[in-house]
């Protein structure tokens, strides 16, 4: 199933390049009051309205996926994780460009871990990013994007599949520089999740994607998961051994090499084999 959030918070069923309407099915949802659960309702119950969203698409007529404005599928993630220098040869690009390590030594993630972005950093697809500090380098960083299904505390890597909805396509846009990852990374509209979620059971080999980045046409990051230095069911498991992570969470896997600056008037159309493909544009903020 591929679920995206469109238009005016509408829910999407997506078939094709075709959205279905299936916002009825969000009525099969618990009300909540204050104070609201630190997770995000939709995933924590997407099993629970499964037969309602296919009733809905039932209903409903195709509209076209070119006409309609694409927000995060994802609407209410508690936290995001992300895991930095992920691909080997991100790594060695890395510690090569001064203006992305910065003068500080970029450590492999085994040593540094995972940094959390803000959950106010996401935007969909259509709403682009904002750049600010347009006088700093602000990179891409294409990442699959993996979102946890149930709450998973100190998971074994041999059981992290079991807390996988799904995935989609994420930009982990960066300001290069000095401070600390979470503060550069955390900019709204810095973190882009789209174009729809696409439940694990449409991701038979999430280690063999291709993932590829252009900026205005031209090819800037093609990689394969493969490549992943630590693979997803070790993040999980690393991730969940410090936090206790929480349905529609999002796990951002790293990105491989080919990161590059960006500015407003950019173009970034962005492709994960499995999931889909989405264009972002750039503007001043
Ligand atoms: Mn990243």
């Amino acid at each position: 199933m591929r679920l995206c959030r469109f238009s005016h918070d509408r829910l999407g069923l997506v078939r094709g390049d075709e959205v279905f309407d299936v916002t009825a099915a969000l009525d099969g949802l618990p009300a909540h009051r204050y104070p609201l659960p630190r997770h995000d309702p939709l995933v924590a119950h997407l099993a629970d309205i499964a037969a309602g969203i296919a009733a809905a698409a039932g209903r409903a007529k195709p509209i076209a996926l070119a006409g309609v404005d694409l927000l995060s599928p994802i609407a209410n993630p508690g936290k995001i994780v992300a895991a930095p220098v992920n691909y080997k040869k991100h790594l060695e690009e890395a510690r090569a460009d001064a203006a992305i390590h910065h003068q500080k030594q970029v450590e492999e993630i085994q040593k540094i871990g995972l940094f959390l972005k803000a959950p106010s950093s996401v935007v969909g697809p259509s709403e682009g990013i904002a750049v600010r500090h347009a006088d700093r380098r602000t990179d891409h960083e294409i990442e699959l994007a993996v979102v946890i299904a149930k709450r998973a505390d100190r998971v074994p890597k041999e059981r992290a599949f079991d807390h996988v909805a799904g995935y989609c396509i994420g930009f982990d846009i960066t300001v290069r520089g000095p401070e600390e990852r979470s503060l550069r990374k955390s900019i709204d509209g810095y973190t882009v999740l789209g174009p729809w979620f696409v439940t694990a059971d449409e991701v038979s080999d999430p280690a063999a994607l291709d993932l590829e980045l252009k900026v205005n046409g031209e090819t800037r990051q093609r990689a394969n998961t493969r490549d992943l230095i630590i693979p997803i069911p070790e993040l999980i498991a690393f991730a969940s051994s410090f936090y206790t992570l929480m349905p529609g969470d999002v796990l951002l896997t790293g990105t491989p090499e080919g990161v590059g600056p960006i500015a407003p008037g950019d173009a970034l159309d962005a492709s994960i084999s499995n999931i889909g493909a989405m264009r972002v544009r750039v503007r001043s903020a």
